[in-house]
């Protein structure tokens, strides 16, 4: 075997590769939403490295900030000094964009670590130790974050024991949903409200807009006291779980229950914040759902480990200097690199291109739809997924199918993900993505829609 060919024999099999279909590929360089690989193949990258090339691969900006600032400081350790001068300047930037009650920050390296300090944050503010999170989440792979994740049991499967304490509430999973195809778009939940018991097709209570709050209800009277309860961890809309949205009422009901009884909420952004949807944070698409802490890291970097956990102004009382850190936390290359990011995204309308991108991605799944019913077509700006599970629930695809089409993606040089434990295909496209980059990815899926349906 050459050099290329061994490379697997040593690397943990552990990780699933799935842009490799039969032989190693090896990533050599990379520029927007192309990636191109070491054997000359030239790639358009559909999944921008799970949500995190929010500003394409080695955006200009973002390459000269973290150039410069290597030659100035690579290292200015957290515990050292008060901050660092790209740190000044990203705290400025993030207080611009984050909800106005989120007014402090901390800084770590990745989701994971963001969501594992915001459950330290939650327990050693209030005492208490309980956190109820929500079916087909993901939050990480590290030991707390991965009690905390449910959208595949492997992800945990042979771990245990799994940290104590985390009770897991059902997520509204709006597939079928009639109320929402009878919104105006015929794509908007946003603006649906519970749907009509009638609406509901194949799905039980459990997972249709009123059930799952009852659920929680229920949860705080016979499984985790409020007195015991320390936070609702929730993404606004499903990431890895597979890009659901839950209808506004339901996070607004979450809302009122901790309010009622001081618990916090945690919303996690990691995957759809910074711009990812839109909006900089998915769930400023809904009224009325206030964080009290919230996670971000992947696209906040643009690929440079960055991620964080922002809070009100009082989360921190009870937790004592010391108590939080991390040798690389909030780096200055992180920085730096965050820094040019969100510049990026404002001084390019890169919120306004999501939307508009999103939309003619949306526009062009629903029209492959007309042809394969068996695509449910969902989406906010730039996190857009099919599912393969019918618009009415009469159809369902086999187990399999959503790794058949990336794989057949992969073969025709596209990078395209799965997502959770049902047959879901996402885009995660670079939020600059250009609209000639959008049409090839709707001519390529529909070769591999062909392929694997025809
Ligand atoms: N939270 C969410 C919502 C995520 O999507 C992810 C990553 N997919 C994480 C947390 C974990 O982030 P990381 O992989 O950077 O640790």
């Amino acid at each position: 075997k050459d050099v290329v060919g061994k490379v697997a024999d040593h690397l943990s099999p552990a990780v699933a590769k799935f842009a490799v279909c039969l032989q190693p590929v090896i990533a050599d360089r990379a520029e927007g939403s192309y990636v191109w690989t070491t054997d000359g193949q030239k790639h358009l990258d559909m999944s921008g490295g799970i949500g995190v090339t929010s500003t394409g691969h080695c955006h200009p900006r973002v390459v000269k900030a973290i150039q410069e600032q290597a030659a100035k400081f690579i290292h200015a350790q957290q515990n050292v000094f008060t901050a660092s001068v790209p740190q000044v300047a990203l705290l400025d930037k993030l207080r611009d964009i984050c909800p106005e009650q989120l007014t402090r920050f901390f800084f770590c390296n990745s989701g994971s670590e963001a969501v594992e300090n915001a459950i330290k944050i939650a327990r050693g503010h209030t005492k208490k130790q309980n956190i109820i999170a929500f079916e087909n989440g993901f939050h990480g792979r590290t030991m707390g974050a991965m009690a905390l994740t449910t959208s595949k049991t492997y992800y945990r499967a042979n771990f245990g024991p799994l940290m104590p304490g985390v009770f897991i509430a059902p997520y509204p999973y709006c597939l079928h949903c009639k109320a929402r195809q009878a919104s105006p778009s015929g794509n908007d939940w946003y603006t649906v409200e519970p749907c009509m018991p009638g609406f509901r097709m194949n799905y039980n209570d459990r997972q249709c807009c009123n059930g799952p709050l009852e659920a929680v209800k229920w949860m705080l009277t016979q499984q985790s006291a409020p007195s015991e309860t320390a936070a609702m961890i929730i993404e606004p809309i499903l990431g890895e779980g597979g890009f659901l949205t839950p209808p506004p009422s339901y996070l607004r009901g979450l809302r009122e229950l901790c309010t009622q009884h001081n618990i916090l909420l945690i919303i996690d952004e990691v995957q759809s914040g910074v711009g990812r949807t839109g909006k900089w944070w998915g769930h400023e698409h809904m009224d009325g759902v206030d964080a009290d802490i919230m996670t971000f890291a992947k696209g906040i970097g643009s690929g440079f480990p960055m991620a964080g956990v922002a809070t009100r102004e009082d989360t921190f009382d009870g937790i004592a200097a010391g108590q939080l850190g991390g040798t690389y936390g909030g780096s200055v290359l992180g920085a730096a690199a965050a820094c040019a990011t969100l510049d990026v995204i404002r001084e390019e309308g890169l919120l306004e291109n999501a939307n508009e991108r999103g939309a003619q991605l949306v526009k062009g799944l629903m029209q492959l739809q007309q042809q394969f019913p068996i695509i449910d077509v969902r989406g906010r700006g730039l996190m857009v997924a099919i599912e393969f599970g019918g618009t009415d629930g009469s159809l369902s695809a086999k187990y399999g199918t959503a790794a058949a089409i990336t794989k057949a993606a992969v073969k025709r040089n596209m990078l395209l993900l799965s997502a959770g434990a049902r047959e879901t295909i996402r885009f995660l496209p670079a939020l600059n993505v250009k609209a000639e980059e959008i049409d090839q990815a709707l001519n390529i899926l529909a070769d591999c829609l062909e392929e694997v349906f025809g």
